[in-house]
């Protein structure tokens, strides 16, 4: 994959003299690690990937062949899996659902709605009767516990604004069993706890209490449940922590017993960034490099507003040279030899910085750096028009080629 991504950064630098600044996304890669995952996963589990890690329409329809279907968590999100398939299944999640959203999600055949609230619940009650339009629900659960693994970023098993209290369930239940609901259908539950997960032991540990607690809440509430999504929050490393090992986590799975009465449950998985992560490039030429009070900078065409990731999570973003040899200039050539540089964008504000003392061999005005691991929550995330500098350009590797 490196030789292809040094290649497309000479064949731009013979196009164009401005400096490279450019997503690559791998779909070749996305669909082989998806084949991948997908063989090893048990029988009754399913893949959806969760488009908010990169939502690259692209990307959609490279994946639509391959996985279980698509989980969105705004109008928009869900315009975009219909602008790509009219048909493939969706998961419609998110806080602070809007009633036109829930309308939208009503027409626009999603075959789950994560319900986050009781006022969600109450309004898709009404809103489904009024349309006469019949629709499926998971409760999406925030558990009362302190046994969740830890995480960089957590949604459950904390006070937090996402899915509801455990202690609701009942509540929701009865909304659901009352005589004013007759469209709205509870078909599971849903968890999303935390992000970024290393762990796959813990994972599988925590996707064990899951079944558990649904198991405990069917004989309490005397339910059918058909589904349990387990979320999202597969991690992936972006230093020399090991990544996640998905065979070891899915060997576990496959181990795992089902409580008595879930032997059946359909059981969700809505990942997103370990779908993508690995596979998307973020090219940006150094435009300067200046020794300042001691330490290296380099500059570079580009910076946190089309990656805000390592600004966001205060990480040194890993990254290699693509060496460039032309210089058009008279004058000599800025260089760093085996030194420390620290890699910062074209904004005006130390906050837009990628990588803090990086070891380099050699670094000159004109190289280009390659940022891996910049294909989830990336470009997605990211104040793109700060400062009203030119978006990047996009390219995609499919069948071998670049487009
Ligand atoms: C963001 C999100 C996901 C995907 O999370 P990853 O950490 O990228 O796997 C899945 N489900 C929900 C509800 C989310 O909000």
């Amino acid at each position: 994959m490196k030789e292809k991504v040094v290649n497309l950064i000479h064949e731009l630098r013979e196009r164009s003299s401005e400096p490279i600044c450019a997503y690559i996304y791998d779909l070749d890669g996305i669909r082989q690690h998806v084949s991948n995952m997908l063989s090893v996963m048990p029988a009754q589990a399913g893949l959806f990937y969760a488009i908010k890690a990169n939502p690259d329409a692209r990307i959609i329809e490279a994946l639509l062949p391959l996985v279980t279907g698509f989980e969105v968590a705004s109008a928009g999100e869900l315009l975009k899996v219909r602008g790509v398939s009219e048909t493939v299944p969706v998961l419609f999640g998110g806080p602070g659902k809007k009633d036109y959203e829930l309308e939208l999600a009503l027409s626009h055949n999603v075959s789950y709605i994560h319900v986050e609230s009781l006022l969600e619940l109450r309004k898709l009650i009404l809103l489904a009767r009024e349309r006469k339009k019949d629709t499926h629900v998971l409760l999406r659960i925030n558990l009362r516990t302190d046994t969740l693994p830890q995480t960089k970023i957590q949604m459950g098993g904390r006070p937090s604004p996402f899915g509801l209290d455990e202690l609701f369930i009942g509540e929701a239940i009865s909304l659901l069993e009352g005589a004013d609901n007759t469209h709205v259908h509870f078909s599971g539950f849903h968890f999303h706890s935390l992000s970024n997960n290393l762990q796959p032991d813990v994972h599988a540990d925590m996707v064990h209490y899951y079944l558990q607690k649904a198991a405990e809440w069917k004989s309490k509430y005397d339910l059918d449940i058909k589904v349990i999504n387990a979320g999202g929050g597969i991690g992936v490393s972006y230093d020399d922590t090991p990544g996640f090992d998905w065979q070891r986590f899915t060997s576990l799975l496959v181990q795992t017993e089902f409580p008595s009465g879930l032997e059946d449950v359909q059981l969700y998985f809505e990942p997103g960034r370990v779908i993508v992560a690995d596979h998307g490039y973020y090219a940006a030429e150094v435009v300067d490099i200046k020794p300042s009070q001691g330490q290296n900078f380099a500059v570079i065409r580009g910076g946190t507003h089309h990656n805000r990731l390592p600004a966001s999570w205060g990480h040194n973003h890993p990254f290699y040279v693509v060496p460039v040899e032309s210089w058009p200039y008279p004058f000599p050539r800025p260089e760093i030899r085996q030194g420390k540089v620290t890699v910062v964008g074209e904004l005006c504000t130390p906050k837009d910085r990628l990588h803090t003392d990086a070891e380099v061999e050699s670094l000159r005005v004109g190289d280009v750096l390659i940022f891996e691991k910049s294909g989830a929550y990336c470009w997605t995330i990211s104040h793109h028009d700060f400062l009203g500098h030119p978006h990047p350009e996009f390219y995609y590797i499919t069948g071998g080629e670049y487009q």
